[in-house]
């Protein structure tokens, strides 16, 4: 992985006030599409702002530096590591930036609480970040012999070793097809389940990889059943579903919504969002008659995903899988 920065990311104050646990990890993570997000979040001076996603605050800074002078950023994140490393790196801006450590599956319950009643713009760049991968001993990675945690927020009930550790092997095949949409989901729910305990993502890379083979894409071969643990641990998708409908009702008319997403199925479930939020009547097509009385809330702004360039590409490889999509909350009339 690349830590290059395309933007200053040094810290104000001296470097050792850089907290313990990124010592070793050197930039920030680097955050993707950031020209992109820019503009399709249309910063303006004195707007209100939320990220989602705050991580290590890259995007953050970037709207930060846009919405200023007079503007706000609500920044939210459940892992409270990667928030503080934010908090610190961002504290010349204290004034215009509000940090908060929860899910944002409860956006609105947050945002009213912090006097953020509407929006001018809302960003959820999904996926983990580096140091989350790198540094954070949480066994994100197949690549580190760290403890299977997973867990953005450590207050979250069950960890990735007690999934594998204590799931039936059909739960974990439905688990594996479901969440990592992994071809070997029974041949490697069988090879977790004789293989028991398993306790470190070395462990577990190395089993998958022994039980199907080196991947044909270059690919490890447990990258699908990693992603379908971390999404299964942190109830990804879930939250994607509840962030997304009370992120179009906190938009204001006009307000653009920005999400980022590195896998197919949080694309996809983005993508019929947007299209279900665009739409009129949403009743089932046998309906005779509009019984749901819907009416658009969005306008989608990309007709297609916005992916990283070649020159992204080639300076940060996480940047790879990323898709962008955007859209815009209808004023009351363009109903
Ligand atoms: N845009 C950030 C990087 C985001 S990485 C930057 O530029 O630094 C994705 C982040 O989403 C991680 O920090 C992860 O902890 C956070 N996250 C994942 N699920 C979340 C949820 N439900 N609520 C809040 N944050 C979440």
């Amino acid at each position: 992985m690349n830590f290059v920065a395309t933007i200053p990311l040094t810290p104000e104050g001296p470097v050792n006030d850089r907290l313990d646990f990124t010592a070793d990890l050197a930039p920030y993570h680097q955050p993707v599409l950031t020209n992109e997000v820019s503009q399709a979040l249309i910063v303006r001076p004195g707007g209100k702002y939320i990220d989602c996603t705050a991580g290590e605050g890259g995007h953050t800074q970037i709207i930060l530096e846009e919405c200023i002078p007079g503007g706000h950023v609500l920044a939210i994140d459940a892992d409270p590591k990667a928030l503080e490393v934010a908090r610190c790196r961002l504290r010349s801006h204290q004034s215009h930036f509000t940090p908060v450590q929860d899910s944002y599956a409860y956006l609105e319950e947050i945002a009213y609480s912090h006097n953020f009643n509407k929006a001018d713009g809302i960003l959820i760049d999904l996926g983990l970040s580096s140091f989350q991968l790198e540094a954070s001993g949480r066994g994100f990675s197949f690549q580190r012999n760290e403890q299977l945690d997973m867990r953005f927020d450590p207050s979250t009930p069950v960890t990735a070793a007690q999934i594998v550790n204590n799931s039936r092997q059909d739960e974990l095949a439905r688990l594996l097809k479901d969440f990592g949409e992994e071809r070997h989901a029974r041949t490697i729910a069988r090879a977790i389940v004789h293989g028991r305990p398993i306790t470190t993502s070395a462990q577990l890379g190395e089993l998958v990889k022994r039980t199907v083979g080196p991947s044909k894409k270059g690919r490890h071969p447990a990258t699908r059943t990693f992603q379908a643990l971390r999404i299964a641990v942190n109830s990804e998708l879930e939250n994607l579903k509840q962030g997304l409908q009370q992120a179009v009702r906190l938009l204001k008319p006009g307000g653009r919504l920005v999400i980022i997403s590195y896998h197919s199925l949080e694309d996809r479930l983005v993508k019929t969002a947007f299209q279900q939020e665009a739409r009129g009547c949403i009743c089932p097509i046998e309906v005779p008659q509009c019984a749901c009385g819907h009416s658009p809330t969005l306008r989608v702004i990309t007709r297609h995903i916005v992916t990283p360039s070649e020159k992204e590409r080639m300076e940060n490889p996480r940047s790879r899988s990323a898709r962008m999509r955007v859209a815009e909350r209808l004023y009351k009339e363009d109903h």
